[in-house]
């Protein structure tokens, strides 16, 4: 019987173009592993919202494997103390696993590359983050040139099948519910039903969207809308390959600003393998000595909750924060809204938020969430200028944002199309705070802290 050959699963929770399951299906029989690494240097611990999600995609992907007769063995600790242990046990040495980009997984990928003999496939993303390169052969660091690059080498191949697979020998497994992952009481996570964790709810939801992507360009700024994919945390997880969303929607009408927005997602993966400190340093060393509101001063620790619990009174970031909260997403033009007042309506430190995003987020990941705050701050690589302070106000009139205020802040849902966005100049509404702060105040004071950073 030719060796056992262990299926690493990690941010790539599927069978189908997965080029790991691919090449170990190829070699021999298979024993699927997922190891819960909080104990490698740099992990950065799933948040609450992520665990949920893990929960019910490790269900559903042990239930795809076990279609093919493969337990999915669990293990917790160091990956690279596990697996050499775990391939000990099976009498292999070889193990496959995606390339994973994070500087955490980087790590954990060279200590299992120490005691075994590890095989490292593409897939997580479009290109590998080396791949594009300019004239020169340096990394591109803004998104534009990056992404004209990036298209000479598209398509990606084309996805392939999931595999026939043949068990390995039997190895003990952790009970999936002895960790934990999922919250006990309070069970915030009553409100993420209409999420279908797992590789078939990432193809339903890519079958639901690809007939509405040529509306994506148009619609996909207006939080009312249910324009964008919501494909997000089945990327995450990797329950759907980029390759695979590329092939079902190259070629239609109007499919372009979508591909352009999957290829930030890339983009992401390539500056956070550029700049591997960014998740908690800005890129741009002058945001270093930027004066943030104290939130250890009552006043500073109020202004943090009160914009956790959306209860800034400014009602685009309330729904946004509440939308978080009730179902682990959040469009993406509210999270650039409520992002820019945190910063710059509060003076927050950007690192509170991504934080915060961290632990709520289903869609929680480290390339993205850090491009989109350091985007916002004005502090990343390619990102927005500081002096950039979103209106709340204006940025709710200027993408209708009435009817989904309605829905995430039911203390305004009389108010009208016109009085909704600002309720404060209209006589309040009843069980509704008043603005946290003055918008021209708070935007005159950013600046100034944002001037006397220049200096
Ligand atoms: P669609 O508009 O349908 O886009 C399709 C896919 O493209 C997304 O699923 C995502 O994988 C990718 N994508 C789109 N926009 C971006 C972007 N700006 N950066 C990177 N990838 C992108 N996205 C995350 O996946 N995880 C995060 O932790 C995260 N944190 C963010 C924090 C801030 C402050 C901001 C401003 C943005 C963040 N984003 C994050 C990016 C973006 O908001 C989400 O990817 C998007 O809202 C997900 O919804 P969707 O799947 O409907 O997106």
């Amino acid at each position: 019987m030719s060796i056992p050959q262990i299926i690493w699963f990690r941010q790539d929770l599927r069978l189908a173009d997965q080029a790991a399951v691919r090449a170990a299906a190829a070699a021999g029989p298979v024993i699927a592993v997922y190891v819960l690494d909080n104990a490698t240097p740099g992990a950065w611990r799933p948040g609450g919202a992520s665990r949920w999600w893990l929960h019910h995609s490790l269900t559903k992907l042990a239930a795809d494997l076990a279609a093919h007769g493969v337990p999915l063995v669990l293990r917790q600790g160091r990956a690279g103390v596990v697996l050499p242990a775990l391939a000990a046990e099976a009498g292999t040495k070889f193990v496959h696993a995606l390339d994973s980009h994070e500087p955490f997984a980087q790590t954990q990928q060279a200590e299992v590359a120490r005691r075994c003999t590890l095989h490292l496939h593409a897939g997580t993303t479009l290109m590998p983050p080396h791949a594009v390169r300019t004239g020169s052969g340096g990394r591109y660091r803004i998104f534009t040139p990056w992404w004209n690059a990036l298209q000479q080498q598209m398509p990606p191949a084309l996805p392939l099948p999931a595999p026939k697979l043949t068990p390995g020998p039997a190895l003990a497994s952790d009970r999936l519910a002895d960790w934990a992952l999922l919250p006990t009481k309070p069970d915030w996570a009553s409100g993420f039903a209409d999420w279908q964790p797992g590789e078939a709810g990432a193809a339903a939801q890519l079958a639901d969207f690809v007939p509405r992507v040529a509306r994506y360009d148009q619609g996909r700024n207006f939080p009312s809308d249910d324009a964008t994919s919501r494909l997000s945390p089945h990327l995450h997880f990797g329950e759907i390959s980029p390759a695979q969303i590329w092939a079902a929607c190259a070629g239609r009408p109007g499919a372009m600003p979508y591909l352009r927005q999957i290829a930030w997602r890339d983009f992401a993966v390539q500056t956070l393998d550029l700049f591997p400190d960014s998740p908690w340093s800005p890129t741009r060393d002058a945001f270093n000595r930027l004066t943030f509101t104290d939130t250890s001063t009552p006043q500073g620790a109020a202004w943090l909750r009160a914009w956790q619990t959306g209860r800034t009174g400014y009602p685009i970031v309330d729904a946004g924060m509440r939308q978080l909260w009730a179902t682990g997403w959040m469009h993406n033009r509210v999270r650039m809204i409520v992002a820019s007042f945190l910063t710059k309506h509060l003076l927050i430190d950007w690192r509170h938020g991504e934080r915060w995003f961290w632990d709520t987020l289903v869609d929680a990941d480290q390339a993205a969430n850090t491009l989109g705050w350091q985007w916002v701050m004005g502090s990343g690589a390619d990102s927005s200028p500081f002096y950039r302070i979103f209106a709340p106000v204006g940025q709710s009139e200027k993408f209708a944002a009435a009817a989904y205020i309605r829905r995430w802040v039911p203390e305004l849902a009389h108010l009208g199309d016109v009085t909704i966005h600002a309720p404060w100049q209209h006589g309040g509404a009843r069980g509704y705070p008043p603005p946290l702060v003055d918008h021209a105040a708070a935007r005159a004071r950013a600046l100034a802290a944002y001037a006397e950073l220049k200096d």
